[in-house]
C-alpha cells in the first residue's frame, strides 16, 4: 500500500467518459493523468496530461503507460484482463486483478455473490442449447457469461416459443440463464473502499432503465427505510469480502421489499453520476481518493437529485452540442457532454443533473421533449 501524492501521475486503462471524469477529478486534486484508448482524441485523450493511442492489449504501450503512471486504474471492466495482469506485475495496481477477472464472468461473479450469504436471482451455467432445453424455465433471462452491457447480449424467455432464438444464443457463447426477478423497482448503492480498508457508500439511486440502457437516476431513492438500510448493508459486505480497492457500482432489484443484487461494476458507474453536483465528493474524486490512498469523502448529498442520459438520439446529428436546446429548458440542469465526435443511437453522449425538487425535476425533463422517445 502506497500514498499517491498530488503531481504523480494516474494512469488509466480505457479513455471514455468515465476515465474523462476521473481525470477531471484528478486534475482538480492535483495530479497528472495519462490514458490508454485505442481511439485518437477520445473524451480522456481530450482532459488527460498524456494520451496513449493503442490497443489494449498492446503489450509495449501498456508499458509506456507504465513508466508514465505512479499507480494505475481501469475505467471499464471489459478491458483486457491479461493487459491488467500484465500491468499488475510492471506497475502499483491496487486494484488487482482479481476482482476484475471475477467481474468479467457473470456466472463467477453470482457465485461469488451468493457465497457471501446475499441474494442473487436463481441462475444456471449455460454452455450449451442442449443444458439451455434442459434448464428452461419460464420466465427467465439468458445472458453471455462475458461481454455484455446496457442489455446486450441477453433475451428474455418468457414463454417456450423463445427458446429458438434462445438456443442461437447459448450455442454461440457460454450464457448463464436467471430467474426473472418481478421487481419493483431497480437500485443501485456506489460503494468506495480504500487501500485503507476505509468504506464510504453514497446514497442508493433509483434507477429507471429504457431499452436496457439507464435513462434515469433518481436520488434519494423512493424506497423504504428498511429497503435502503438493506441495500447499503449489502454493497459493504461485498466490497469487504471483495478486498476491494476503489469505486464499485452495484446494481440491484427490489423485490418484495428484498434487495437481490444484479451485477457489479468494479468502476464508477453511470448511476453514480449523480454525485458530481449533489455530494459532497463525487465518485470520480472518491475513486482517485480510494486508488492514490488519501482519506475517503464526505458522500453527503446536498440536494435531491435527478440526473437523465443524453443519448445519441438526443441530440442534434448536425450540432452534436446543441446546447441552445438543453439550457432554457433546464434551468436547473448540470450538463456534462463528453466530446465524442460521432452520436449513434444508444450511445452515452453525456448527462444533466437536475438539482432540486424531484417532482419539479421529472416534470421539467417531461415538459422539455428531449426524452420524447424515452
Ligand atoms: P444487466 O445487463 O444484467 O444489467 O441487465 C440489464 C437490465 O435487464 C436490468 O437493468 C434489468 O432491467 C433487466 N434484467 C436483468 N436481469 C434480470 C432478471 N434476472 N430479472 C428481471 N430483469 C432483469
Amino acid at each position: 500500500m502506497k500514498t499517491i501524492m498530488p503531481y504523480q501521475t494516474i494512469g488509466i486503462m480505457g479513455g471514455g467518459q468515465l476515465a474523462r471524469m476521473m481525470c477531471l477529478a484528478a486534475k482538480a486534486m492535483g495530479y497528472r493523468t495519462a490514458v490508454l484508448d485505442p481511439t485518437p482524441n477520445c473524451p480522456a485523450g481530450q482532459v488527460a496530461d498524456v494520451e496513449i493511442t493503442a490497443a489494449y492489449d498492446d503489450a509495449e504501450a501498456g508499458k509506456r503507460l507504465a513508466a508514465e503512471s505512479d499507480v494505475i486504474t481501469y475505467e471499464f471492466e471489459n478491458v483486457h484482463y491479461t493487459a491488467i495482469e500484465q500491468l499488475e506485475g510492471i506497475v502499483y495496481l491496487p486494484q488487482g486483478s482479481t476482482v476484475l477477472k471475477l467481474a468479467q464472468h457473470r456466472y463467477s461473479e453470482k457465485r461469488a455473490i451468493s457465497e457471501m450469504g446475499i441474494a442473487v436471482a436463481d441462475f444456471c451455467l449455460i454452455d450449451s442449447a442442449h443444458t439451455l432445453e434442459k434448464n428452461a424455465t419460464y420466465p427467465s433471462v439468458l445472458k453471455t457469461t462475458r461481454g455484455g452491457y446496457d442489455g446486450k447480449g441477453q433475451m428474455v424467455l418468457r414463454t417456450e416459443a423463445d427458446l429458438t432464438l434462445a438456443r442461437e444464443l447459448a450455442a454461440s457463447a457460454e450464457c448463464v440463464l436467471e430467474k426473472f426477478v418481478n421487481f419493483s423497482k431497480e437500485v443501485s448503492v456506489i460503494a468506495a473502499r480504500s487501500t485503507t480498508g476505509e468504506i464510504k457508500i453514497f446514497p442508493v439511486s433509483e434507477n429507471i432503465h429504457v431499452n436496457g440502457i439507464l435513462h434515469k437516476c433518481i436520488v434519494p431513492a423512493r424506497i423504504s427505510a428498511d429497503v435502503e438500510r438493506q441495500a447499503i448493508a449489502c454493497a459493504k459486505k461485498i466490497v469487504e469480502n471483495l478486498a476491494w480497492v476503489g469505486v464499485m457500482g452495484i446494481e440491484m432489484f427490489v423485490a418484495d421489499e428484498k434487495i437481490v443484487i444484479n451485477e457489479i461494476a468494479p468502476r464508477p458507474h453511470n448511476s453514480g453520476h449523480y454525485t458530481i453536483d449533489a455530494c459532497v465528493t463525487n465518485q470520480f474524486e472518491q475513486h482517485v481518493r480510494a486508488v492514490c490512498g488519501l482519506p475517503l469523502g464526505d458522500t453527503s448529498l446536498f440536494s435531491p437529485v435527478v440526473m437523465v442520459n443524453i443519448l445519441g438520439e438526443h441530440m442534434d446529428k448536425h450540432n452534436l452540442s446543441n446546447l441552445s436546446e438543453y439550457i432554457p429548458l433546464l434551468p436547473a440542469g448540470k450538463i456534462h457532454l463528453y466530446g465524442k465526435a460521432q452520436a449513434a443511437n444508444g450511445r452515452k453522449m453525456g448527462h444533466i443533473n437536475l438539482l432540486g425538487d424531484i417532482k419539479k425535476s421529472l416534470e421539467s425533463v417531461d415538459a422539455s421533449g428531449i426524452w420524447k422517445n424515452a
